[in-house]
């Protein structure tokens, strides 16, 4: 038994009352940290697009779960370090925290030499905290102008807000930059909050231990 149908219900109940049709709404299970029965349990039940927030483990899960289910659809969504890019570009359908310059780059010489390239995202430190990746939200222009300059597929912005503050404040400011900026993706919602996340536009949520139980690190 996972959370995902009643989490699938709750996507789509929060979208029916933004006035949204559900299918906007994409749901990322993030399957980071989790016994890999409960992420077989989750890929039984039919869902297919997950997020992990290391590479590292991503390959160490996904490529042999690939073999055993079709169409699933990989998000990474935790930092990335630029020696890990290739094999994040590898690995991935999408990348939801492309936060600098270097990175950017790093993406475009590759996706030049192996003529394809994940969806992007831009990270934006919305809380403008001093331990959160990020670009932050004053920067945020000019870094999607030079992301399209490389001619990268950004998509849209994702965001993770701070702890201890209101997130619907936080989903404003990353939709108010995506609308002036022509993104149509937002990337942000998590367990605890979204609902408020489709409220204000969320094209992606990520959504972890209300579907698969809290997370039980490796010991
Ligand atoms: C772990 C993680 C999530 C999911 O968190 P839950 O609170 O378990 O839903 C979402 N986004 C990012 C970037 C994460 O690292």
């Amino acid at each position: 038994m996972t959370g995902l149908h009643d989490i699938q219900a709750r996507v789509a109940q929060a979208a029916e009352a933004a006035g949204r049709d559900a299918g906007t709404v994409k749901l990322i299970a993030v399957s980071k940290v989790q016994p890999i029965e409960r992420v077989e349990a989750v890929l039984d039940a039919g869902h297919r697009v997950f997020g992990e927030n290391r590479v590292q483990e991503a390959q160490g899960k996904w490529p042999a779960l690939m073999d055993r289910y079709d169409g699933v659809e990989l998000h990474l969504i935790g930092p990335l370090q630029s020696n890990k890019v290739r094999a994040a570009m590898e690995l991935a359908h999408a990348i939801h925290s492309v936060d600098r310059p270097k990175l950017a780059g790093a993406i475009a010489r590759i996706a030049d030499e192996t003529g394809r390239c994940p969806d992007l995202f831009i990270q934006v430190n919305t809380g403008e905290e001093a331990q959160k990746a990020g670009v932050l939200p004053a920067d945020a222009d000019s870094f999607v102008e030079e992301c399209r300059k490389l001619s990268l597929p950004v998509v849209g912005l994702m965001c993770i807000p701070p702890v201890d503050e209101e997130p619907s404040l936080h989903f404003a400011l990353l939709a108010k930059i995506a609308a002036r900026n022509g993104l149509p993706g937002l990337s942000m919602g998590m367990s605890g909050d979204f609902e408020r996340a489709i409220a204000l536009g969320a094209t992606h949520v990520r959504v972890g231990s209300a579907i698969f139980g809290d997370r039980v690190p490796a010991a």
